[in-house]
């Protein structure tokens, strides 16, 4: 039996556990890998690895009072290794990316990694492990990550103006991010991805500067808009600057953007090719997670830093695997109560067009972005 679980408000730390319908009885019998109900199939895993952090980024954290989980609640780096291996060996999982809570700020990071480059996908490759970092100490790690087997990165960068970046994260912290973009630079990783969310009252001037900054690097830099999974009463559809703010913004500061045709496939970024007259030329993505929604074309499952499994970013139950593995489950167990899990998976994330929306009671930091 599976346990799924709804998760107490933020604030309070672990979700409670209790007992429901098991989610495994609609499943084919036969079923591979991970489908859903609405034919999509999961082939992106996304482990979040701690729901730390040492930046308290406004649209992600509370500045204080957020309760951590318990060290005994977060999946050691051997049950990570292995619930990555049942993804990959046995549910088709394709790429694997590490995030959080800062995932720097796990000390096995680097053997979790090297497990994960030792596993071999359905198509008899290595998978595709990538890291999503706020790149506070990379430059002391880049180097190790490579080698254990890191193939790619997107470092999450909101403003190159030291006052706004610490606006934005609350904590004066810039410098330290450009030391390890330059030390990522050196370890030859690439090409690395930067993420930022926009902000009402700064984007006309950091959008501009970002890309400019990118596209001087070989960064591929990428917008993300802001989604209600922050701290509670953060969130305001009205203020959410769009994809096509963006467009706007960039185009009036001298660039020249053309979208890309042609299918997107499941990346949730639209990329536009930009050119300046005085820049190289390069790209942009615009994730319109709220107002250009691409749920019909997810490919994402989720694992918590302690185990459960969730469908959507944006779902109110989730279900424990780390529960069934701790009380003795095998891995073929394991195997179909995840599947179980992803059948269940909710068509659409439900905020763009429900005002009765239910913002998910853990935040981006504790569910992994
Ligand atoms: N700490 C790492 C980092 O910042 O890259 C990894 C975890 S963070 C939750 C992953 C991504 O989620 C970051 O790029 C961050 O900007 C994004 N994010 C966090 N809260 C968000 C929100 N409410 N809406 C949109 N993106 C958000
Ligand atoms: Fe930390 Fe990343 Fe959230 Fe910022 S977005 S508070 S860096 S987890």
């Amino acid at each position: 039996m599976s346990q799924q679980r709804t998760s107490s408000p933020v604030l309070l730390g672990i979700p409670t556990v209790r007992h429901e319908r098991d989610l495994a009885t609609d499943l084919p019998a036969a079923t591979r890998g991970l489908p859903d109900r609405f034919g999509r199939g999961a082939t992106d895993l996304r482990v979040s690895l701690t729901d730390r952090c040492n930046l308290r980024c406004t649209y992600c954290m509370p500045a204080e009072g957020l309760n951590w989980l318990p060290t005994q609640a977060v999946l050691t780096d051997e049950e990570v290794v292995r619930l990555v291996t049942i993804g990959v060996r046995d549910l088709g999982v394709r790429t694997v990316r590490f995030t959080g809570g800062e995932p720097l700020l796990r000390k096995g990071l680097e053997h979790i990694v090297a497990g994960t480059a030792a596993l071999t996908t359905w198509d008899g490759e290595r998978p595709d492990i990538a890291l999503t970092t706020n790149g506070l100490g990379l430059d002391h790690r880049i180097d190790g990550l490579v080698a254990a087997g890191l193939g790619r990165l997107n470092v999450s960068l909101d403003s190159i103006d030291p006052a706004r970046f610490a606006a934005s994260t609350r904590r004066d912290r810039l410098p330290d991010v450009l030391t390890s973009l330059r030390a990522v630079d050196r370890a030859g990783i690439g090409p690395v991805k930067i993420n930022a969310v926009p902000q009402p009252a700064t984007y006309r001037q950091d959008a501009p500067e970002l890309l400019r900054f990118s596209l001087e690097r070989g960064y591929q830099l990428r917008f993300i808009e802001f989604m209600p999974i922050g701290p509670p009463e953060t969130w305001n559809r009205a203020e959410v600057i769009t994809a096509q703010d963006l467009r706007v913004a960039l185009t009036d500061a001298g660039f020249t953007l053309t979208p890309r045709h042609g299918p997107r496939g499941s990346a949730p970024a639209k990329v536009e090719d930009v050119s300046h007259p005085d820049l190289p030329s390069g790209t942009v993505g615009l994730i319109g997670s709220v107002s250009e929604p691409f749920c019909d074309t997810c490919t994402r499952t989720r694992l918590t830093a302690d185990g459960a499994i969730r469908s959507c970013l944006f779902s109110t139950t989730e279900t424990s695997l780390r529960d069934a593995m701790r009380t003795g489950a095998d891995d073929e167990t394991l195997r179909r109560i995840w599947q179980g899990a992803m059948w269940a998976k909710p068509k659409a994330h439900g905020f763009t067009t429900d005002d009765s929306f239910a913002t998910p009671s853990r935040t981006m930091s504790a569910i992994g972005g």
